[in-house]
Parts: structure tokens; C-alpha cells; sequence
């Protein structure tokens, strides 16, 4: 479903993506791991087309991206993206947050959209919040508004860059929680996180990235017990 061929992409002298390939199959949930600074947030940044790149292709359904331009806001739409930080309107209810982009992206109509998104706020556990403003609600309450906010597009892709790493401990879980729910209802997701019991929960695939370079890619349960490289095994000595 997602596919880069040797993608690179400088920031100016700085190399940050070397030659990256990575494929990603309908249904299949990738986890990016990697030391700070070896590119994985530009990576999720470059598949949805929010950084430029040099050279390779991205392909998203078999459609490489366009540049620019009303094709790009359509299959932008395609990929679903939740950062760190949940970016949720402040001056919006959470309603009109979930709304928004369907209706004036998708050309959804307003009752439909408000009943496809009173579906998605209850199915990630906020449908009673509904006519509340962002900052009423807790933050692990925000991200699954974001979260929501960006199934409502129906994408055919999630991107998720560290979506727990702001969150108070208590809270984390309620996100993974739907995180994984998510993954187990087949949605393809690429996700940025150090969270192991998110990986072997719903992980097929750990790619570890180190220095722009793709090092190493195993299954869950062989990249955390068994590592291979030198890198990984160092980069996995620090955070456990
Ligand atoms: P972290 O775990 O800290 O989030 P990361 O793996 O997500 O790190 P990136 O944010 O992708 O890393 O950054 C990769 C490299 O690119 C870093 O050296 C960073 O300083 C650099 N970089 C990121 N964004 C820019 C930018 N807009 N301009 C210049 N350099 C950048
Ligand atoms: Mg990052």
C-alpha cells in the first residue's frame, strides 16, 4: 500500500533520509524506532508529502504523490496523520474539530459528517464530549479526538509520530488502547513510538532506523529480544 524506493532528502548539508525503502501492505502496522534525530519524524513527514525529498518515489495505493495543487489535498486526505502534540482547534468543539475535514475536503454533507463523527468520537471513547472545546478535555482525551478527527477522512494510511510521548503516564494507555483497536480493525498504520507493549501487541514489523538508513527490520518479538545490529542493540540498551 505504501512503498519507497530509495528515498533520499538533504536539509541543506545534512543527509536525513538515505536511500529508505520501505514497504507497507494493506492491514500490516509498522513501527519506526530509532534514536533521536535519525529521521523518523521526517520520514512520516515525507510520506505525506509535508517535507519534499531529492530522489526515489513514495507511492501510496500505487499513486505516486503529486506536488502540488487539489490532487495533493485529495490523496494528502489518503493518509492520515496524529503528531506528538494534537494540533486540535482551540476555538472549535471537539464536534467541529471531527467535521471539518470532511465536509470541506470530502464534500461531505453536515448531517452526515455529524453522525459519522459522532460514531468515531464514541468508538474512541469521547462521544460524550462531544460539545466540549479542546482545552476542557484531558490530553490523552485530545489525541483520541485527534485520532478520530483523522479517521473521519477515511484514510487509507495512519501515520502516528510518538502520539504518546506528551501524555501524562495515566492516560497513555487509553491511546494505545485505541491505537490498538485500530490496528486489530486492519487499518494499515506506520507508527513512531518507543512503547513496547504497543509493538508486540499489534506490531507485524519493526523497522529501526539509525542515521537516516533503514539498519534493521524484524518482527516484534526477534528486534526486542535478539537484535542484530550493533546499533540497535546499543539504541536498545539505552531505552530499556
Ligand atoms: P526525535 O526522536 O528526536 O523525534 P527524529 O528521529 O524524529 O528524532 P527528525 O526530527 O526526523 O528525527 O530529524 C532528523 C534530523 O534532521 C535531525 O538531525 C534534525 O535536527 C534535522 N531536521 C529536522 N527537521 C529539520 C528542518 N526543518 N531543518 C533542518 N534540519 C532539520
Ligand atoms: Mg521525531
Amino acid at each position: 500500500l505504501v512503498v519507497l524506493r530509495d528515498v533520499n532528502k538533504h536539509f541543506g548539508d545534512l543527509h536525513v533520509l538515505k536511500d529508505v525503502n520501505l514497504t507497507v501492505g494493506r492491514g500490516e502496522v509498522v513501527i519506526l524506532i530509532g534514536p533521536s534525530g535519525s529521521g523518523k519524524s521526517t520520514l512520516c513527514r515525507t510520506i505525506n508529502r509535508l517535507e519534499t525529498f531529492e530522489s526515489g518515489s513514495i507511492t501510496i495505493d500505487g499513486k505516486e504523490l503529486p506536488e502540488e495543487g487539489k490532487e495533493l489535498a485529495a490523496l494528502r486526505a489518503d493518509v492520515g496523520m496524529v503528531f506528538q502534540s494534537f494540533n486540535l482547534f482551540a476555538h472549535k468543539t471537539i464536534l467541529e474539530n471531527v467535521t471539518l475535514g470532511p465536509t470541506k475536503v470530502r464534500g461531505m454533507r453536515k448531517a452526515e459528517a455529524d453522525r459519522r463523527a459522532m460514531e468515531l468520537l464514541e468508538r474512541v471513547g469521547v462521544g460524550h464530549q462531544a460539545h466540549k472545546y479542546p482545552a476542557q478535555l484531558s490530553g490523552g482525551q485530545q489525541q483520541r479526538v485527534a485520532i478520530a478527527r483523522s479517521l473521519a477522512m477515511d484514510p487509507k494510511v495512519m501515520l502516528f509520530d510518538e502520539p504518546t510521548s506528551a501524555l501524562d503516564p495515566e492516560m497513555i494507555t487509553e491511546v494505545l488502547d485505541v491505537m490498538v483497536e485500530l490496528a486489530r480493525s486492519g487499518m494499515t498504520m506506520i507508527v513512531v513510538t518507543h512503547e513496547m507493549g504497543f509493538a508486540r501487541k499489534a506490531a507485524n514489523r519493526v523497522v529501526f532506523l539509525s542515521d537516516g538508513q533503514v539498519v534493521e527490520e524484524a518482527t516484534p518479538e526477534e528486534f526486542f529480544t535478539n537484535p542484530r545490529s550493533e546499533r540497535a542493540k546499543d539504541f536498545l540498551g539505552k531505552i530499556l
